[in-house]
């Protein structure tokens, strides 16, 4: 399959790197290739890691959008309405948005804020400015390392969960989720506004990676 990821921080490469390494063809999204080529503010640098993946190339976020036939949404929470404007609506259209966002504003420091919440949820407000794309929240409940290797957590009996209007979509998300990543157990939560418990989840999972030291962690729903 054609993959479009659109964001190149942490989450955006280990989420392309993961599926390219599974043989499907992935575009990963930035604003400026040839800035993000000469950044040298993280290790390895983006130009070192994508000398590393396989069937992984940076290009704008138009142009993979484009390329994408599923679209993965792992840029800043606050920018991510931008992001997929520069990705075009009509670059969206029909397709599904895996919205792996957490609306998280550091503007005053650590531990962030949500800058939308309660009453909606990014995953709506993208839902809403794109009303021809399929969006499904999931996937922003633990960090990027376990997005892709849910085993590496107490062997995988652990939950996450989605959220979204358009059941083909989610049942699309829901086989991503179980044959390129591993995930066992998926809870679909409903419609798109179930994105708001999910989104909001973030204050506790912040202050839980600061008690526990690691990021290595998720929820285990026992009955
Ligand atoms: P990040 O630093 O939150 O986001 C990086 C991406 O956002 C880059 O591609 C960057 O574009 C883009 N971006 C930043 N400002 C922008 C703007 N003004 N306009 C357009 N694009 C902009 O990266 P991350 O830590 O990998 O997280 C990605 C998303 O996943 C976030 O929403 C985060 O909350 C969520 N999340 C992260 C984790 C985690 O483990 N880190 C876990 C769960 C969910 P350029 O490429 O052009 O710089």
């Amino acid at each position: 399959m054609n993959v479009a990821v659109l964001g190149t921080g942490s989450v955006g490469r280990t989420v392309a790197g993961t599926i390219g390494s599974l043989g499907h063809e992935v575009r990963i999204g930035t604003r400026d290739v040839e800035a993000l080529m000469a950044r040298t503010d993280d290790a390895p640098t983006f130009a070192e890691w994508i000398t590393t993946v396989t069937s992984v190339q940076a290009m704008t976020f138009k142009d993979a959008a484009t390329f994408g036939e599923i679209v993965f949404n792992a840029t800043s929470g606050t920018a991510s309405l931008e992001a997929l404007r520069a990705a075009g609506a009509a670059n969206l259209a029909g397709k599904v948005i895996v919205d792996i966002a957490n609306p998280l504003d550091f503007s005053k420091g650590f531990p962030p804020t949500l800058s939308v919440c309660n009453e909606t949820s990014l995953a709506e407000q993208i839902q809403a400015a794109f009303p021809d794309a399929r969006v499904v929240k999931t996937l922003n409940t633990v960090n990027a390392s376990v997005m892709v290797d849910p085993v590496s957590v107490g062997g995988g009996e652990h939950d996450m969960f989605m959220a979204g209007d358009d059941d083909d979509a989610k049942r699309t998300v829901e086989s991503i989720l179980r044959d390129w990543f591993g995930w066992t157990r998926v809870t679909d939560l409903g419609d798109i506004t179930n994105a708001r418990g999910m989104e909001m989840y973030l204050p506790l999972w912040v202050r839980l990676y600061g008690a526990a030291g690691t990021g290595a962690f998720n929820i285990a729903i026992v009955r």
